[in-house]
């Protein structure tokens, strides 16, 4: 059958779609070990409050009322009144209900924030999201509807003790003219853990405002939930900024709530989009939010339950993925947030999309890197070296997965 040019855009089989596809078929064979996507942990504690919070909503009513009506195209106002005055009473942002919509997950936030702000303008110009530092998060590199939608840079390298090192902005190469768009950082960075200093966000909000521009900030595993960073950095937001969040990596992953925090005019059009695209975002996310907020669970668990829950694991993961592999070589992103490592392995003879495919073979699923250079206007070696992982799985299914990891990649440098 003949698509259109959009449908042959958005139907076929992109990154993300095989990203969700492995998930899928990681998450479902049992012997599969899942370092792959991005499903966050099924934290104990977590897992018991949402039983208890789901029968106590069952109980009142108040689960059926959120499942048997629409929202408005702006989605559930008692959540969004409830999340505007805790961030106001949080961080003193000069914000009201107007300065939020909701959307079906943050992905599809992305999707309607890129094609508002770049792609065809009218009179005939073309504009850009810059992605000010490569690696970026997978799931930007196909929402654009025209193509060549992104621009990015390399970032400076800084080498670290203990066999770490970390990306910088390299704000000499960043060039913010009339074809750029919007602006926008995921902080903490999927795939490499990776948080913008508060010095970074500031330099990027001056450029944006210099040039008229949004600052997109995707805060999908920020401050201040599901707060899973594990630098001292401050929060940031101002009239300039479009700040998304999620329920996703709180452990919800599966309620598909976005949350757009931008001026007035962003969040009433993300909601005007909402009402073609969708109707209105879905309600169960929003009512089990605010219940959380109302019983003053959702910063508390996000601090004492959701960090200390992936900080111990990303330190377990980086000690065993050192003791399993010694090459000095081999390099791991210092982990400062979100739920993933990045694995550099210099001079490795093979791709790491190789690597991928034969650690799949072996049963071990993760992402190469080559996927989250979007934007780049080269290719770069560096690229191919690196791969991510997440550090969710159980000690022991780490443990067996990183021996599998490590024994290809001593396989593969042998290969020089
Ligand atoms: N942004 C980042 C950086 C992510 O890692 C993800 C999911 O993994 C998303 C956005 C989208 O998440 P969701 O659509 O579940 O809110």
């Amino acid at each position: 059958m003949e698509f259109s040019t959009f449908g042959d855009k958005f139907a076929r089989y992109s990154g993300i779609t095989q990203l969700m596809d492995d998930l899928n078929d990681g998450l479902r064979n049992p012997d599969a070990i899942m370092l792959g996507g991005g499903n966050p942990a099924q934290i104990p504690e977590m897992v018991e409050y949402f039983n208890r919070l789901t029968q106590q909503m069952a109980a009142s009513g108040e689960l059926t009322q959120a499942l048997t009506n629409y929202d408005g195209p702006q989605g559930k106002n008692i959540f969004i009144n409830a999340l505007a005055d805790m961030l106001k009473a949080q961080y003193g942002w000069d914000i009201s209900a107007k300065n939020i919509a909701l959307t079906n997950g943050s992905q599809s936030a992305f999707f309607n924030l890129f094609n508002l702000l770049a792609g065809e303008c009218p009179g005939g110009n073309k504009k850009k999201i810059l992605l000010p530092l490569a690696p970026e998060y997978i799931g930007y590199g196909d929402s654009g509807l025209s193509d060549d939608m992104f621009i990015s840079y390399r970032p400076e390298i800084s080498l670290l003790d203990n066999g770490m090192f970390k990306y910088h902005i390299d704000f000499n190469q960043l060039t913010v003219d009339d074809t750029v768009g919007a602006i926008c950082a995921s902080r903490p960075t999927n795939p490499t853990g990776n948080v913008l200093t508060d010095d970074e966000i500031a330099h990027l909000d001056e450029l944006a405002r210099e040039h008229n521009i949004p600052l997109i900030i995707d805060n999908a595993y920020g401050i201040p939930f599901p707060d899973i960073i594990f630098e001292d950095v401050t929060p940031v937001w101002n009239d300039n900024t479009i700040l998304c969040m999620s329920l996703s990596k709180l452990g919800l992953p599966g309620a598909r709530c976005g949350i757009v925090v931008a001026s007035e005019e962003i969040a009433t059009a993300v909601a005007n989009m909402n009402g073609v695209l969708s109707l209105a975002p879905g309600s169960i996310g929003p009512a089990l939010a605010h219940k959380m907020i109302e019983q003053h669970d959702l910063l508390r668990l996000s601090e004492d339950v959701i960090k200390p829950f992936y900080l111990r694991k990303s330190q377990h993961a980086v000690e065993l993925l050192q003791q399993a592999i010694t090459d000095t070589r081999f390099r791991i992103h210092k982990p400062e947030g979100a739920m993933f490592l990045w694995l550099w392995f210099k001079d490795l003879p093979i791709s790491t999309m190789e690597l991928y495919q034969r650690l799949k073979a072996r049963g071990v699923l993760i992402v190469p890197g080559e996927y989250f250079f979007i934007g780049l206007q080269d290719d770069w070696q560096h690229g191919h070296e690196c791969l991510r992982m997440n550090y969710v799985q159980d000690d022991e299914v780490m443990q067996r997965g990183i021996a599998i990891i490590a024994e290809e990649v001593a396989k593969a440098y042998g290969e020089h």
